[in-house]
């Protein structure tokens, strides 16, 4: 599935790699949405097409991805095939996600945080990690031109853990829920699972408290979180964007 049937070469600006179609939605979909605004161009790769879900069907689970994408306004969408509830950090799929990287050449890809509930979303921190290191080796697949992201950061909503920085995502809120709710057949009130997923309203309550928590903790209404390894680079110390004290 991809928004775009017909690649568009030029480069992005932001990838954002998840295990499940709505991860991105529901973690950095806000960020995305900023950068979208700011004039960047955004892409989201899943690596799963969500056929272990409780609810819907892979196929269905497309349609919604397609309709979500349009509502984060990015610009490229594709899930690939690795199995939902399954994925390991295996040559074969860093050599997969190389392949994508070093056709959307990102500068900034954002990855899930390391430590995670669900093993899926742990597995892609490394998987993806890996993943943009190999892409910059020109000896591995050597018949597309390597490419090494400027920069990974790591998408920590879900982490009990303090971010390194968070994005205000305040004017956005109601469009990413929006794009969250495009997956009906996950989150609309039904009978199918109704034990296990909580209503619309309680979705809609948790979502906004904890973009909420994330905002406070910047100064901001709405925040997403993230986590970044590297250590910053300070030119002029007016200039580091933090919330005054
Ligand atoms: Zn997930």
């Amino acid at each position: 599935m991809s928004v775009n049937s017909v690649p568009d070469p030029s480069p992005v600006d932001v990838l954002a790699i998840a295990a499940h179609r709505d991860d991105v939605e529901q973690t950095c979909g806000g960020t995305l949405l900023r950068m979208a605004s700011r004039g960047l161009r955004t892409a989201i790769l899943d690596l799963t097409q969500g056929e272990a879900g409780t609810r819907g069907s892979a196929d269905e689970r497309a349609q919604e991805a397609a309709q979500a994408a349009r509502i984060l306004g990015v610009t490229w969408r594709q899930a690939l095939d690795l199995p939902d509830g399954a994925i390991e950090n295996t040559l074969e799929n860093r050599i997969r996600i190389v392949r994508v990287l070093r056709q959307l050449r990102p500068r900034v890809v954002i990855l899930p945080y390391w430590q995670a509930r669900h093993p899926d979303h742990a597995t892609v921190a490394t998987l993806g990690y890996e993943a943009c290191f190999l892409s910059g080796l020109a000896k591995v697949e050597a018949d597309a031109a390597p490419h090494r992201p400027f920069k990974i950061v790591y998408a920590s909503l879900y982490a009990d853990v303090r971010p390194s920085f968070v994005v205000d995502i305040s004017p956005f809120i109601e469009q990413r829920h929006s794009a969250l709710m495009a997956y009906q057949s996950q989150y609309a009130n039904q009978a199918a699972g109704s034990g296990l997923f909580v209503n619309e309203e309680e979705i809609r309550d948790r979502t906004f408290a904890e973009a909420r928590h994330y905002g406070l903790l910047a100064g901001v209404r709405y925040g997403e979180p993230f986590v970044q390894k590297e250590v910053g680079l300070v030119d002029d110390l007016t200039l580091v964007p933090v919330q005054s004290i």
